[in-house]
């Protein structure tokens, strides 16, 4: 393992360089329900001339039984033809091996692994080993559990199989008690994937992260600030009579809005200058890591002098002041306590470390 814990991985540099723009922007209904319905909605997204890919579910993990649980199989040919009469690559979720098979036959152009699949080493190698020796493109989406290793293991687990054109889906992950958010998206982990398999494209579902429409233009937004990929939007031509996910999903004239006004910023730092910004950052990093160098020092000679004098490692009370004395001032000057506090705990436990070290020498 290298010590940033980066992932070599010969991954196709455009995954998707046949069928899409610098950014891929995927559009459809959450469920295929029926061959006019899928029709229509291709119809109106190919008319927005903002879509590169199709998507339509149509085998749906529902959290419960009763609910609509797609059409299956008999609807891969519908999917398919609304792509070839509006010219439109189209994707589907496959969840085990026989929905990859059928996938295939179908000849469905690019694939996807669900959020709910990820979570599962068992379902993603028996869906790797039988993708084994095609090149078709797959998606894979965070798993529902913001568990980054589980999602690296199973975009290495398609990459061992022989798949090279593999990019991620961030859908967000499953929040518990209030949030604004249907799965709080969690940016810092996507943001981690990109750092850990160098390369690697990534595309957000705002959809799925919002859970309604009215969050899903901002969230759009967010995602090309960050530099992500490309977008994933739930269509349908009714959106309140969707048989899936009803509230969040947008008409096709509302999906072209929120394409028509997303800011493209440039994506390459090349075409700014801001060589002297960063240099300045190197140096404040420079003197953050030796002002702690220079704290470390001190911790030692407290705990050399706790050891002489036979007194504990930890003063309850002390910590608590200096943790409030260094939230409040943190809070003056625009720092969160989240991070004022994260940021003191790592310090303090690495004191503490180095004291239990020195004082049971
Ligand atoms: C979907 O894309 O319709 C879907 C079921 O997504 P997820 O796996 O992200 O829940
Ligand atoms: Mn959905």
């Amino acid at each position: 393992m290298n010590k940033l814990n980066t992932i070599k991985m010969e991954l196709a540099t455009n995954p998707l360089e046949k069928l899409v723009k610098k950014h891929t922007i995927i559009a459809g209904p959450c469920s295929v329900e029926n061959e006019e319905q899928i029709h229509e909605i291709a119809k109106q997204l190919s008319a927005s001339n903002q879509v590169d890919i199709l998507r339509g579910g149509i085998w749906k993990p529902r959290t419960r039984p009763n609910s609509f649980e797609g059409i299956g199989a008999p609807a891969l040919p519908w999917l398919k033809s609304a792509g070839k009469a509006y010219n439109l690559p189209v994707a589907t979720e496959i969840a085990n091996s026989l929905h990859a098979e059928a996938a295939l036959k179908a000849e469905i152009d690019i694939l996807w692994l669900g959020a709910r699949t990820v979570v599962n080493p068992f379902a993603v190698q028996e869906i790797a080993d039988a993708l084994e020796g095609t090149d078709i493109p797959v998606l894979v989406k965070n798993p529902v559990n913001p568990d980054l290793e589980l999602w690296i293991g199973a975009i290495e687990r398609l990459h061992k199989a022989g798949i090279e054109n593999i990019m991620a889906i961030h859908r967000g992950f499953s929040a518990t008690g209030n949030s604004q958010y249907r799965n709080i998206p969690k940016w810092d982990i996507p943001i981690e994937l990109k750092r850990r398999i160098p390369g690697i494209k990534i595309i957000v579902d705002p959809s799925h992260i919002a859970g309604t429409r009215a969050l899903i233009p901002s969230l759009s937004q967010k995602a090309l600030d960050l530099d992500f990929d490309g977008l994933m939007i739930e269509t349908h031509h009714n959106p309140d009579k969707a048989l899936s996910d009803a509230k969040q999903q947008v008409t096709p004239e509302d999906f072209k809005g929120i394409i028509d006004n997303l800011t493209y910023r440039e994506r390459k730092n090349e075409a700014l200058n801001l060589d002297d910004l960063r240099e300045t950052i190197d140096d404040l990093d420079k003197d953050i890591l030796d002002l702690v160098i220079k704290r470390m020092q001190i911790v030692k000679d407290i705990a050399n002098f706790k050891k002489n004098h036979n007194v504990t490692i930890l003063q309850s009370g002390r910590w608590e002041k200096m943790l409030e004395d260094r939230i409040g001032y943190g809070e003056k000057n625009d720092l969160t306590e989240k991070f004022v506090y994260d940021f003191f705990k790592a310090i303090h436990a690495e004191s503490i470390n180095k004291q239990s070290k020195i004082m049971n020498d």
